[in-house]
């Protein structure tokens, strides 16, 4: 049997920040990833975003959150040789006079958050000459390459497998947990499944509030604005030529089919906000899994060595670090886990 502190299931971003943060406190982990091309990581856009929502209001925890994403996927891009955070302004465009209205009044609340767009969006790209506000302290996380450069870093150091983990596969023994099939001893198993937890007998009790999400990947000849763009939807630069413009919401829909109807609001909004024209050359769907209370959920079933990091909902790039951090801390024995993300369901503990 291979011994290790810690398995991980699942190398999206929960699994994989999780991952990093063991790591630097020196606990033995593995991580056992099935590899799917598509998941709710793998599709995401990695904005970080400080003041979000019709109601325009400020991300939750964003000023203790952001610090600490920035200061660890610097660590991680500085370990791994590559460049995936990208701090990066987001301008927020009113699409309505109450919007302008409601920021006008909660503007004192957003102090060193918002400026002027500077420099002003340029008119010509857009249908109506664009007001609104910018946020400087942004940024951008391109997660694909998040992920793949860490898998590459865990692989190098004989951490990481590629398999499909049954919830039969897991076995409790009086020193913590075994994987049998594959020859595996952690002191504790750590289920990072993202909302593919619904499927898994041991966590399906969580209650869900998933919303399928779909992203367009457009090619914008000569269009050359830098920033991200929110007018309710959001366009971001993704490479040289190409943005991507998102995204949906649906909650009847889980699966990660794109959809006509998810095509034609995407489009039929970017045509609203672009004078020129654009191609789609991409379309992808992904399920964000979101936990009632809209809050992460952290801690183990029942008080026992089994674990759980789901709920990162909308803000996965934001919240990841900040809770692998607490976690990895509490597995190490050297912190604890808040009551927000351990207690608010009774089969999850501290
Ligand atoms: C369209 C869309 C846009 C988004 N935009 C943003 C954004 O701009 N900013 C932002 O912060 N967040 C965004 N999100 C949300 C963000 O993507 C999620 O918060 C985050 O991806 C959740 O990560 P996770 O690791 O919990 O889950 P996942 O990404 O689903 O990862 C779970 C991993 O576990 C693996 N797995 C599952 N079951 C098993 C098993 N039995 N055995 C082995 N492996 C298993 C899966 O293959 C996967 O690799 C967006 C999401 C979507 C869908």
């Amino acid at each position: 049997m291979h011994q290790v502190s810690v398995i991980i299931v699942g190398a999206g971003l929960a699994g994989t920040s999780l991952a990093w943060s063991l790591r630097k406190r020196g606990l033995s982990l593995l991580i056992v990833d099935r590899a799917e091309a598509v998941t709710s990581s793998r599709v995401a856009a990695g904005l970080m975003t400080p003041i979000t929502g019709k109601r325009l209001t400020k991300s939750w925890r964003h000023d203790e959150f952001f610090p600490v994403a920035a200061a660890f996927y610097r660590a991680v891009e500085a370990e791994t040789g590559q460049r995936f955070f990208f701090p990066r302004s987001i301008v927020r465009i009113f699409q309505t006079a109450k919007e302008s209205a409601t920021f006008e009044k909660h503007q004192s609340e957003f102090a060193g958050l918002v400026r002027e767009p500077s420099p002003p969006l340029d008119p010509r790209w857009f249908h109506t000459p664009p007001h609104g506000f910018e946020m400087p302290t942004a940024a951008q996380l391109d997660v694909p390459t998040y992920l793949d450069a860490s898998r590459t870093a865990f692989q190098n150091q004989g951490q990481f497998l590629e398999a499909d983990v049954a919830s039969d596969d897991l076995q409790l023994s009086p020193a913590g947990v075994s994987l049998p099939r594959f020859g595996l001893h952690a002191k504790h198993i750590i289920y990072c499944q993202g909302f593919a937890a619904t499927q898994n007998p041991l966590t399906c009790e969580l209650p869900f509030r998933a919303a399928k999400g779909e992203i367009l990947t457009v090619r914008i000849p000569d269009y050359d604005e830098v920033r991200v763009l929110n007018t309710g939807h959001w366009l971001a630069p993704q490479s040289p030529g190409l943005w991507r413009f998102g995204a949906t919401y649906s909650w009847h829909d889980f699966t990660d089919a794109t959809t006509v109807e998810g095509r034609t609001e995407l489009e039929v909004a970017l045509g609203k906000l672009l004078v020129c024209p654009f191609e789609i050359v991409g379309q992808q769907a992904a399920v964000r899994p979101i936990i009632a209370g809209q809050r992460p959920v952290l801690g183990f079933l029942n008080g026992s060595p089994i674990g759980v990091f789901n709920g990162l909902g909308s803000k996965g790039s934001l919240m990841a670090p900040f809770f692998a951090e607490q976690f990895a801390a509490r597995l190490a024995g050297t912190g604890t886990l808040e009551p927000e993300v351990s207690g608010r369901f009774p089969c999850i503990s501290a």
